[in-house]
Parts: C-alpha cells; sequence; structure tokens
C-alpha cells in the first residue's frame, strides 16, 4: 500500500471493565454519550483534577476530530459531608460554599482549556430523580430501610465486584461505611437520615442521598438506561463506580449499564499521591501563574492517560521547551512565504503525519506517541517551509497541523 492509503487501525480503548483494549464499535458520525465523575464542590481543585480533566478532554476532542458528535456531561457534587463540615467551619451555608467553589472550578476549567463538556449537573437540583431510583432499587428488593436510611443489599447483586475485580471476601473486609444498622459490612447507603444540615424531605425520612445514586440519577435522567463511555480517576474504581453499576443495573435491568469504562492513572508529586488529606496540592489557579495551560496540557499528555504522573518543576520545565520547540518550527513554516511549484512533497508528508498521528490516538490515546508525531512535523514543516512550498500545499499543511494540535489542545 502507499503511503497516505488507509493502512490505520481503527480505534481501540482500554476497557476497566473487560481489563483489555477493545474496539470502540460506535459507528462513525453517532453520538457518543460520555460522562465523567466531577468534582465535590468544596474546595479548589488541583492539578490532580486537571490530570484527570485534562485526559478526558483530549479524549472528547480526539472523539470529535474522528467525526463522532460527543455529548459530554459532568456532574457536580455539592450534596457531601465534607461539603457540610466545611460549611460548618467557616460558617457558611453549604450551598452557598458549593456555588463558590463549583464557579471557581467552572474558571478552571475554562482557563485549561476544557471546553467539550456539554452540562455540569448538580447533584442538588436531581433530589426528585433520586428518590425515584430509590424508591425504585426497595419496590425491586435490592435495598432496605433501617433506623438510620436506605442500603443497597449488596449480596442481591452477584456482580458487584466485576469493575473492581475483587471477590466476596475481599469486599466483606472493606467496611464502606460504619453503621450498625446495615445488614452486612459491604452494603453502601442510598440515603441517609439527618436532622441537621443539608437535607431534603423523602419518603424514609429527612436526610440526604448517598455519593454514588447521585450520580446514576443524573447519567441515567440525561443519557437513559445505558450509554457508552464512563470516566473517571482510578481511584473511583471501588467503591464509587462499582456501586453506579449495581444501581443502575439492579434498577434497570439492563446490562451493561456503560460499555467502555476509562479510568485516569494518579497523579503524585515527590512519589506521593497529590491529596488534601496529604496536604501536598497546589491548587489549579497557582500552577496557572506559574505555567501557561498549553504547557500543563503538553505535559500531561506526554504521559499515557493511564499511567501514574509524577509531577515536578524539571517536568514542567521540559514540558515548556517541548511545547516552546514545537511552536518555534511552527512559526517559521507560518512565517515562510510561499513559492510556485514544489508541491508533493509537503502533501505526502502531511498526510503521511496525519496517518501516523490516528494511530498513535487509536492506540488506546496513546498522546505520548502523537506528541511525538506533532513535534516531527513541525520539524519537517519548517525544513520544507525553508526550502519553498506552493501556498496552496502550506494552507493545506496548516489545517492538517491545527486539527492534530487542537485535539491535544495546544498551540490552537
Ligand atoms: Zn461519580
Amino acid at each position: 500500500m502507499s503511503r497516505g492509503e488507509s493502512t490505520e487501525l481503527p480505534l481501540h480503548v482500554y476497557n476497566s471493565l473487560t481489563r483489555r483494549k477493545e474496539l470502540f464499535d460506535l459507528r462513525l458520525g453517532t453520538t457518543v454519550k460520555f460522562f465523567v465523575c466531577g468534582p465535590t464542590v468544596y474546595d479548589y481543585a488541583h492539578l490532580g483534577h486537571a490530570r484527570t480533566y485534562i485526559a478526558f478532554d483530549v479524549i472528547a476532542r480526539y472523539l470529535n476530530f474522528l467525526g463522532y458528535h460527543v455529548r459530554y456531561l459532568m456532574n457536580i457534587t455539592d450534596v457531601a459531608d465534607r461539603l457540610i463540615e466545611r460549611a460548618t467551619q467557616s460558617k457558611k451555608q453549604p450551598l452557598e460554599l458549593a456555588r463558590e467553589y463549583e464557579q471557581a472550578f467552572l474558571e478552571n476549567m475554562k482557563a485549561l482549556g476544557i471546553t467539550n463538556v456539554e452540562g455540569y449537573h448538580r447533584a442538588s437540583d436531581y433530589m426528585p430523580q433520586i428518590t425515584a431510583q430509590i424508591r425504585g432499587l426497595i419496590d425491586k428488593g435490592m435495598a432496605y430501610q433501617t433506623e438510620t436510611g436506605v442500603y443497597f443489599e449488596v449480596n442481591k447483586f452477584p456482580k458487584f465486584g466485576q469493575l473492581s475485580g475483587l471477590n466476596h471476601d475481599e469486599l466483606g473486609l472493606r467496611r464502606l461505611e460504619l453503621c450498625s444498622s446495615k445488614k452486612n459490612t459491604e452494603d453502601f447507603s442510598l440515603w441517609r437520615r439527618h436532622d441537621a444540615g443539608l437535607r431534603w424531605d423523602s419518603p424514609w425520612g429527612e436526610g440526604r442521598p448517598g455519593w454514588h445514586i447521585e450520580d446514576t440519577a443524573i447519567s441515567i435522567t440525561n443519557f437513559g438506561e445505558t450509554y457508552d463511555l464512563h470516566g473517571g480517576a482510578s481511584e473511583l474504581i471501588f467503591p464509587h463506580h462499582e456501586a453506579e453499576i449495581a444501581q443502575a443495573e439492579a434498577l434497570t435491568g439492563k446490562a451493561p449499564f456503560v460499555k467502555f469504562w476509562l479510568h485516569t492513572g494518579l497523579l503524585t508529586m515527590k512519589g506521593r499521591k497529590m491529596s488534601k488529606s496529604l496536604g501536598n496540592v497546589i491548587p489549579i489557579r497557582e500552577a496557572l501563574g506559574q505555567y501557561t495551560a498549553e504547557e500543563l496540557r503538553y505535559f500531561f499528555s506526554s504521559f499515557h492517560y493511564r499511567e501514574q504522573v509524577n509531577i515536578s518543576d524539571a517536568g514542567l520545565r521540559r514540558a515548556r521547551s517541548g511545547l516552546g520547540y514545537i511552536g518555534k518550527n511552527f512559526r517559521v513554516f507560518q512565517n515562510s512565504t510561499p513559492t510556485l511549484g514544489k508541491r508533493s512533497r509537503a502533501l505526502n508528508m502531511i498526510q503521511t503525519a496525519e496517518s501516523k498521528f490516528r494511530n498513535c490516538m487509536n492506540d488506546d490515546f496513546d498522546t505520548p506517541k502523537a506528541l511525538a508525531v506533532l513535534t516531527n512535523l513541525s520539524e519537517n514543516l519548517s525544513r520544507l517551509a525553508k526550502l519553498g512550498m506552493d501556498e496552496p500545499s502550506k494552507i493545506t499543511a496548516e489545517q492538517a497541523f491545527r486539527r492534530m494540535s487542537n485535539v491535544l489542545g495546544i498551540l490552537s
């Protein structure tokens, strides 16, 4: 086969549910329903969040690039114990505090160039749907009420553990929520009764929903009983995503609830997980005071989304110089004066590069390799521009380069 013809492999993605790369068999041009777990808005988002949301932004951009129409939704967890504790400490109303951090989060997303999310949905806006799902689970005998709330009975859902790979004994060792009124330690709450703080009316007394049911209420309301892609940080696999599957499939009887489960690797700093509890977080807005959004995006794209990323100033400086190098080459090309003749080489080169780029991204979104293709292309374009390139070739080359760089959200 000559260069430029379709030697490309179709898109394969690693599915956490089956633990292997699978053909992404949705027809091109169709709508991909994509849900990603959003933040609990009780503090400023940090670089761990940036790592996850940039990775899923690139995935959404690439699906658009291939010709899918992506409906990308994210939830905002504004009903959570941590939020209520924080509000009490700062003498604010929980939802007032939640709105402040939500606003800051949305500003962070915009500043990072994360523009493909169609809607951010607050859990507090879905109380009728949440209570309807809980009622449905009780009616089906999958959940039970105690004096403290409503719990999902894990034993009644034999597939529980399929996503995390935990067996029955291991599940029993994971004491999810300490509560003496539960039938089994692995049962998780759908509703907890509270007579103070943020609370809503329900048939099971005033209280608040569990975190897991908030997300199934939002996704099923918007996407229906099953959908295509669910993303999140890998630490959410258990219990959160395991519980989401159990709730949804027990309620609807349809499986799989989600066809492809995608999970991003941890972000560490000096080898330790970046987390609030360890006190080593760098807020996104602080990082953006030192590095540009494109430098951060370049840095994260230089790792595969499933890989663990260790962040350091040295790594970020390397990203800055790598991005600067591509940008410098591209400017040499852009600023060159078109000449007559000299057509085919640039076009062949562009076609080959775009085909390589697709092959990298089609292999479970291999952004480090895609970045290398883009770097190499920038070098070749700057070299060819110096030799002379006619105007139509230059325009085609520039458009192709931008199509690719736009997937990674750099040099746009
Ligand atoms: Zn979630």
